[in-house]
Formats: C-alpha cells, structure tokens, sequence
C-alpha cells in the first residue's frame, strides 16, 4: 500500500563515556559486551516494529542518546541497513546521529557517511576548556575541532553545533567568544540552550550546596537576544526558539516534532506518536536487552483537545508559529473558533502577533514564552 503518510524514526541508544554533570537523560556508562548486547535487541525491535509503519514513509531518521557514536559503528551500519531493508526511507530522507568531540575518528566517519548518516549533530556548548570542565564534559575544544575537521574531511555537508548557554564561569564575554569561534566554522546549523540545573544531578547539589551560583535569568535573556543577533547578522534563519540554520538546513525531524508528523521511538524510554496514539518504552535497560518487545508502556489515546493544546505548545516553539490553515485541514474547525479569545488576549498584551496566516510569538513572547503557552490549555 501507497500512501502519503510520513513516518520519523529515533533510535536511542543511551551510552555515554561518563556522565556529565548536568545530565538527567537515559544514558550512562557500559562496558563493550552490553553496548553489543544492547545495539543486537535494537535491531531485533526494528524488524519486529515494521509491520507498524505500513503505509508510511519514513522522511527522517535521528540516532540520538546518549551518545550514539560510542557504539560500535558497524552496528550502526547494521542498524541502517536493517532499516533500509525494512521500511520505506525516502530516497531524500535526512538521517542525523550525534556524536560527541573524544568518541570519533575519521574510521568511524568513514563507516557513518557509507552507511548514509547525512548530518551529524556535534555537542560542543563551549569553546572554552574551563566551562566544558565544569560542567563534565569529556572532551576539550581541541577534540571539538579535530572530529569538526574529521566530518568535513569525510564529506559530511550538514553539520548541528550544540551550544550551551548559563555555564558556571561563563561570562557574556566568554560566550560571545565561543559564538566567534562557531561561526569561523560556518556550520549549516546551530542550537544553542541554556543549561538547566535538574534535579538528582550533580550539578543540582552543587547549587544547592552554594558551590555553583545559577545564572540569573535576566543575564540568561541577554545571552539568548545576543545569540540571537550574532546569528541572524552571519546569515542564520532564527527558526526555532533555540535553533538557527542557514536557508533550507532547518532539520527535518525535529520539525516534524514541532509539527505533530508521526515518530515511532525505538530503544530504551524512546516515545513514540502515532496518530492519537502517545506510547513509551520502558527504561530498564537489562530487560530490554533480553527481551526488546513487550515493553511499551504510558499507552494513551489523545483527545482533539489535548491534540489541539499540543499544536499550540509545539507549534509556537516556530518562530513562523502556528499556521491557521494547517490548523483548520488537521481540526476541520477554525483556529480562531478554537483559541480566539486566547490569541486576542496575548495579542492585546504584545505577546502573540498575527501575519499572512500564521499566529506566532513576539520577542517579548519568546521570552516569556513558557506563560504563553499555559494560557493555551483549553
Ligand atoms: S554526553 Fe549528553 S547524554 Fe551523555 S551524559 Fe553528557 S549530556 Fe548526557
């Protein structure tokens, strides 16, 4: 069967050389026999899943973690192929995997770029070895631009450089030299965040034992406004609250993300939408790896309403915002019969702006924009 139905896929693969400090994801250390073990009940659920993604086309794939590139590369090989084999990939479909500065070498590019990985997203956020330091980042800014180099080398022409704002010992100074230094390099994209201190990490007793002072958010916004002028002045779409691109190297999947394309999450915690349908894996690791199916949990069915609220929260993430005709096709009732009220509201308190079809949020709004988005709970 044919259809036009487009299909993201994500593999978790939640391996890390050491945890940093700031880091809440599911990931950690494993020694090269669970890695294996691990990647081999990766596989086996990507065949097994299949059936699933009947019907669909798969526009984008994102190998995220973690750190994918700590694993074995011809496993990813095999994991691609496996998938090419098993689904409808688009010919022209964007496959993204993460790596990480002190975990690649021109080998290991090498075998990425023939197993057809057509961007790969670099976590670097600093240039500065101190602040990497600080926040337990396992490699310097010198191993940042070995494997930079690496990539170019190899023949990657789509590259994310990951940043990170609110640092410990960082200074608006030290950050602006880092964004100095990113731009030398010319990457096709660039997302920069700022950090978050979460709890049960690290970093959170850090601060609360007063050995790290947090960042105060008003200094947080002009490391946000600066980024956000240095960019667009070196030629960066500003498309994202926290992710620039030079023209068309938006990345696909995360913008099916921001607009509710379908995704099927594969691997350890990955979630998964599939029409109404939200569904997770579950976490334990072990289990996973002796048994990868049967483990989905938090299955729920979305309402229109929480469908509705959820392209709202996603949508005005864009900076082109939430499209009223889109809306309209997807809900078959008007955006304004739906949040008119709400949008006026924002709009009278200069949060919210209305231009050729789209509703979308003004700089005040971004910087708010948390507030903003509660208001569009129905
Ligand atoms: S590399 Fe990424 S996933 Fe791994 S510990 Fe650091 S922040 Fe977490």
């Amino acid at each position: 069967m044919r259809t036009d139905k487009e299909l993201e896929i994500y593999f978790h693969i939640p391996f890390c050389i050491r945890k940093c400090l700031y880091c809440d994801f599911l990931s950690g250390p494993a020694d090269e026999d669970t890695r294996r073990a691990y990647l081999e009940a990766l596989m086996r659920e990507t065949v097994e899943r299949a059936s699933e993604a009947e019907g669909y086309t798969v526009r984008s794939v994102f190998l995220g973690g973690g750190t994918p590139s700590v694993a074995d590369a011809g496993q990813i090989q095999e994991l691609l192929e496996l998938l090419r084999k098993h689904y409808r990939l688009a010919e022209d479909a964007e496959i993204t995997m993460e790596v990480n500065p002190g975990t690649v070498d021109m080998e290991k590019l090498t075998i990425y770029h023939r197993a057809g990985i057509n961007r790969l997203s670099i976590g670097l956020q600093s240039t500065e070895d101190s602040e990497l330091a600080a926040i337990g980042r396992i490699h310097t800014y010198e191993e940042f631009l070995e494997a930079y180099r690496a990539a170019r080398t190899v023949g990657f022409d789509n590259i994310n450089v990951d940043l990170m704002g609110a640092l410990p010992g960082q200074t608006a100074e030290s950050y602006g030299r880092t964004l100095d230094r990113v731009l030398a390099l010319n990457p096709e994209h660039i997302s920069a965040y700022s950090l978050i201190v979460e709890e049960n990490t690290p970093l959170w007793d850090m601060v609360s034992e007063g050995t790290v002072k947090p960042w105060e958010e008003d200094r947080e916004r002009e490391l946000y406004w600066l980024t956000h002028e240095r960019l667009c002045e070196a030629g960066y779409v500003h498309y994202e609250i926290s992710n620039y691109a030079k023209p068309g190297r938006e990345c696909r999947h995360n913008m099916g993300y921001w607009t509710r394309v379908d995704y099927l999450g594969l691997g350890i915690g990955a979630a998964s939408l599939m029409g109404q349908k939200r569904f997770q894996n579950d976490t334990d690791r072990e289990a996973y790896i002796r048994e990868p199916m049967n483990r989905r949990c938090h299955m729920e069915y979305l309402s229109t309403r929480e469908q509705m609220e959820e392209t709202m929260f996603l949508g005005l993430r864009l900076l082109r915002g939430v499209s009223e005709k889109d809306f309209e096709e997807c809900f078959g009732e008007k955006l304004s019969h739906v949040y008119g009220k709400v949008i006026e509201r924002n709009m009278d308190d200069g949060l919210l702006q209305k231009e050729q079809g789209y509703v979308f949020l003004t700089q005040k709004g971004i910087d708010i924009s948390n507030y903003v988005m509660a208001r569009f709970l129905l």
